[in-house]
């Protein structure tokens, strides 16, 4: 694949539908179930937004940090790759978790990740509505991202997909059937892109 179908497909890869804007839904999950807590003098006491289309390890984080939230201080950050296929509900359940870790950390000044303030406030939310339910994990399907790379035995020719390329790896089934099991450089394994 060439560098500029290598663009063109990161490009595609983000939808073309617009994202939810968050700040709404963050200042209506405030009134609602922080009683206005999170917001002072109409801002929001943490940046929240979404992330780029790499982050596809987990739905959403919250984090506190010098330097965090382009100098706010902390910030949540919701995982576009994550929940962007997903219902609505899955956004709102995951910004509700996030916004509790920033209350409990920023309102309550309670050092705790899923203790028992962050259960009790998930609890009161999940029971005042219907629309969404917040969890301690957030249990959505992570994409599978397609491997990146296919690995070429030198010897047999073997192809095999793979994710990472791994500096002097040599084809098992070749050093287990000619070099009795140790690793030989006649079955050493190259790397091509993936198509
Ligand atoms: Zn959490
Ligand atoms: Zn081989």
């Amino acid at each position: 694949m060439s560098l500029t179908d290598r663009g063109r497909m990161a490009r595609l890869r983000i939808s073309p539908v617009p994202l939810q804007p968050l700040l709404p839904l963050f200042h209506r999950l405030n009134r609602e179930h922080f009683s206005g807590a999170l917001v002072c003098c109409g801002q929001p006491l943490t940046a929240v937004r979404w992330s780029d289309g790499r982050m596809s390890r987990t739905a959403g984080y919250y984090r506190r940090g010098p330097g965090v939230g382009e100098g706010r201080g902390s910030e949540i950050v919701l995982s576009r790759p994550v929940l962007e296929p997903l219902p609505q509900e899955a956004t709102e359940s995951t910004l509700c978790h996030e916004m509790i870790h920033a209350w409990v950390d920023l309102v309550q000044r309670r050092r705790e990740s899923h203790g028992p303030l962050f259960r009790a406030q998930m609890a009161a939310i999940n029971a005042a509505q219907s629309r969404f339910q917040v969890s301690v994990r957030h249990n959505y399907p992570i994409p599978v991202r397609p491997p990146r790379w296919v690995a070429v035995c030198a010897s047999c020719q073997r192809r095999t997909p793979c994710r990472r390329r791994i500096r002097h790896a040599a084809c098992r089934s070749c050093c287990n059937q000619h070099h009795g099991g140790r690793w030989h450089p006649s079955c050493l394994l190259h790397y091509e892109p993936a198509e």
